[in-house]
């Protein structure tokens, strides 16, 4: 593939834009190489500034699960735009989208809308601790749950790309407030608990996690997990930026029956905009400004363009009584097919997935938490990814990221996608 325009591209973003890029992972810098520019992309396919076309499993890191420039939220945002692009004021559509949010997701009576997962997650814990009276949190390594200081503690995906844990910046104060525990342990997490008495105000996690691949909840580990917080005045947040809307209508709740305090949301639910939102019922969020003390807000929170794009995503996936069944079934063909391709060619591999996520490491043996998950090897994965680039399937360029089907992928494109996962791994 010739990419000598996104080389062009990404030298002069370089001198204006720290990496050259706005959020650092895009940056190549796991995998080596120039990251590619994209400039235009549709249903399951992206192109490049060099008319390079590529089949995306990465779908702007989960949200685009019905696939690019799809019709129905394209036209609401158009529709929305003429209109007037923010006001900072209450709006109809977002008491709309919150109602529909609300009666798709278990166990919600309200939800509040923020610009980004990052902001959800961080609000969803002030509000954790100011309901409780307490301080510390406990976060699961390799879990990330966005950019706030908290959370940058053994975060997973591009913080551990960049070898980054922990980042320099985050206080001595915060950090000590944040305890650490392995996913899938909950001795670990008991024991946690047992050293911090009477201190912890939640437990957040993914429950399923997707930054260091995807690693699904093993066992009883969520029905373990609310016992242990039922038991100690400990709220339970589920980070379903990730998983929420993807796994099923109302989330990881719905999919594995369990209950969470509060949830965050992110990706699918702005449909391509920048959305976040925190939930939870209604005694918690009247602990929220201006009901309560616990202080959060906005200028741009509940943007009308925004809440046009997830409204109408959620409508889509709401009305789709089939959507979450095709997706878990192309999802399984494309795992099956990958398998066959990588143990015809003799290359070592784990492959873990829970609905449309997927994640393949270059390792035997299970996959199940931050230790396991790091011993992927990285060689193999660099290689695969540029392979996989040149035979046009744009994955994430890093080993600790999980792959997004959309209902966009037809049957041919997962074929094309074998055929190539089986041709690069004959270099590899
Ligand atoms: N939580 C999870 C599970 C995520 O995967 C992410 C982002 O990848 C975030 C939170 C942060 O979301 P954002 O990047 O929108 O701030």
């Amino acid at each position: 593939m010739n990419y000598t325009r996104s080389s062009a591209l990404f030298a002069q973003a370089e001198k204006v834009i720290p990496g050259g890029v706005n959020s650092p992972v895009r940056a190549f810098k796991a995998v080596g190489g120039t990251p590619i520019f994209i400039k235009e992309a549709k249903g399951a396919y992206l192109v490049d500034e060099d008319n390079n076309k590529y089949i995306d499993y990465i779908n702007s890191w989960g949200p685009m699960i019905l696939g690019h420039a799809y019709k129905p939220v394209v036209d609401a945002v158009v529709e929305k735009t003429k209109k007037g692009t923010s006001f900072g004021t209450p709006t109809e559509i977002e008491t709309q989208i919150a109602e529909l949010a609300v009666s798709m997701v278990p166990n919600i009576d309200m939800i509040r809308f923020v610009n980004s997962g990052t902001e959800a997650c961080m609000s969803a814990v002030r509000l954790a601790r100011g309901y409780t009276g307490k301080d510390k949190i406990i976060k699961f390594a390799g879990c990330y749950h966005g950019h706030s200081d908290s959370f940058l503690i053994q975060a997973g995906s591009g913080a551990v790309t960049f070898g980054a844990p922990n980042s320099p910046g985050v206080t001595q104060g915060t950090a000590k407030d944040t305890l650490l525990a392995r996913y899938n342990d909950i001795e670990n997490v008991k024991q946690i608990i047992e050293a911090n008495k009477g201190e912890i105000a939640c437990i957040i996690l993914e429950p399923v996690a997707g930054n260091m691949g995807c690693i699904p909840p093993q066992n009883d580990f969520l029905k373990q997990l609310r016992e242990v917080c039922d038991a100690n005045d400990i709220l339970l947040i589920f980070d379903e930026v990730m998983t929420g809307f993807r796994l099923a209508k109302g989330g990881a709740q719905e999919l594995f029956n369990m209950k969470a305090d509060i949830v965050c949301f992110g990706k699918v639910i702005g449909g391509g905009l920048p959305v976040g939102a925190f939930a939870a019922n209604k005694e918690i969020m009247s602990h929220l400004a201006p009901l309560g003390p616990v202080y959060q807000a906005g200028t741009l929170s509940g943007n009308p363009l925004a809440m046009a794009a997830g409204l109408a995503m959620l409508q889509e996936l709401n009305k789709d009584s089939e959507i979450y069944t095709r997706l878990e079934e192309k999802t399984a063909y494309l795992h099956n097919g990958i398998v066959e391709a990588l143990t015809k060619n003799n290359i070592t591999h784990t492959i873990n997935r829970v609905g449309s996520m997927i994640s393949v490491h270059f390792d035997e043996g299970a996959v199940v938490d931050f230790e396991t998950a790091a011993k992927g090897n990285n060689e193999t994965f660099k290689k695969f990814f540029h392979g996989m680039l040149d035979n046009g399937v744009y994955i994430a360029p890093s080993a600790f990221e999980t792959w997004f089907i959309t209902d966009a992928l037809s049957y041919e494109d997962l074929d094309k996608t074998i055929a190539a996962v089986d041709a690069v791994a004959k270099t590899l």
